[in-house]
C-alpha cells in the first residue's frame, strides 16, 4: 500500500495511492495514520478495509495538495554523514558510529509545499533522504529483528540552514527545524513495496541541474543496523521517522557553496518513493 494524506494543511484526510497513481479517499475507514493507527495494526486493518470498501471510496482530484504522508510523529531523527562522498564534502570524517541529531517535528509539510527560507537565512540547503517509518514500539531491537519494526519508507529532504547548524553555536538541530524543513511523502510505502531499502536510487534537481544522484547501497551504515542502533538510546515509537542521510551534492559541498534563493525550485525523487517538488520562498513574504 501506499498511504497519503491530503487537504488543506492541517486538515489532511487520509487517502492511499493506487498502482496508475490515482488517489482515493479512505477518510470513511475512520483514522489518519497517526501512532495510535499503526500501534493498533492499522496497517493490516486498512489493507482489510480497503479489500471491501475500496469501490466505493471517491477518487481525488489530482491538483489535491498532499499533506505529509503520516500524522505528525512523536520524533524525526535524522542520521548525519551516512554517506562517505557526502562527509568528505562537508569536510568531516565518514563517523565510526552513527551520528543522530534531532530535526522538531513542526516542520514537517507536504511534499509540494513551498519551502520556507528562515528570516536572516543565507545557507539554506538540501538533502535528499531516504525515510523510514516505524511500525512497532522499538526498545533494543537487534538488527535481525529490525524489520519487524519497519512500517515502511518515503521520500525526505532534509532541509538544511548551514549557518544555524554550524556557525552559531551548540548541536545542529537549530539548522535542521524551521517550518517546511521536513517535506515528508508523497506517500508512504508498506514494506512490501520496497523488498530491499538499499537498492535505491536518490536523485535531486535545484532549477532543473542534477545536483544529487546516488543509491542507497552507497550508506555507510544500512536501514537495519540505523533502526536496531537508535533503539539502544530510545524507544521508537509507532509513526516515528528515522531519515538515513543524505549523499554527495548539496549546496554546502559546492566551491563556492550554492544555497536556495526566493524563486528556486527543487525537485527530488527515489525509486518507488515518488517525487517531489519545492518552490524557495522567503519566510516573511509568506505572513
Ligand atoms: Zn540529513
Amino acid at each position: 500500500m501506499k498511504l497519503c494524506r491530503f487537504g488543506p494543511i492541517d486538515q489532511e484526510k487520509p487517502g492511499l495511492f493506487l498502482a496508475d497513481g490515482s488517489i482515493v479517499d479512505v477518510s470513511a475507514f475512520g483514522e489518519d495514520y497517526t501512532e495510535s493507527f499503526f500501534k493498533t495494526d492499522g496497517l493490516n486493518r486498512l489493507s482489510l478495509w480497503f479489500a471491501q470498501h475500496g469501490e466505493a471510496c471517491a477518487l481525488v482530484p489530482s491538483t489535491v495538495r498532499l499533506g505529509p504522508c503520516i500524522a505528525r510523529p512523536s520524533k524525526i531523527v535524522c542520521i548525519g554523514l551516512n554517506y562517505a562522498k557526502h562527509a568528505a564534502e562537508s569536510g568531516m570524517a565518514v563517523p565510526s558510529e552513527p551520528v543522530l541529531f534531532f530535526k522538531a517535528t513542526s516542520a514537517l509539510c507536504g511534499p509540494n509545499d513551498p519551502v520556507l527560507l528562515p528570516r536572516n537565512s543565507q545557507k539554506t540547503d538540501w538533502e535528499v533522504e531516504l525515510a523510514v517509518v516505524i511500525g512497532k514500539k522499538a526498545t533494543y531491537v537487534s538488527v535481525d529483528e529490525a524489520p519487524n519494526f519497519i512500517a515502511g519508507y518515503a521520500l525526505h529532504n532534509d532541509y538544511s540552514e548551514r549557518e544555524f547548524q554550524l556557525e552559531r553555536g551548540g548541536q545542529w538541530v537549530k539548522g535542521k527545524s524551521h517550518d517546511s524543513f521536513a517535506p515528508l511523502g508523497p506517500f508512504l510505502a508498506t514494506t512490501d513495496e520496497i523488498p530491499d531499502p538499499q537498492a535505491l536510487s536518490l536523485w535531486l534537481d535545484v532549477n532543473g541541474e542534477r545536483l544529487q544522484d546516488s543509491d542507497t547501497d552507497d550508506m555507510v551504515f544500512p536501514v537495519m543496523e540505523l533502526v536496531s542502533y537508535v533503539s539502544q538510546f530510545m524507544t521508537l515509537l509507532p509513526g516515528d521517522v528515522i531519515s538515513t542521510g543524505t549523499p554527495f551534492g548539496v549546496g554546502l559541498g559546492f566551491s563556492p557553496p550554492r544555497y536556495l534563493r526566493p524563486g528556486d525550485v527543487v525537485t527530488l525523487g527515489i525509486t518507488g518513493l515518488g517525487e517531489q517538488r519545492q518552490v524557495a520562498v522567503a519566510y516573511d513574504s509568506n505572513e
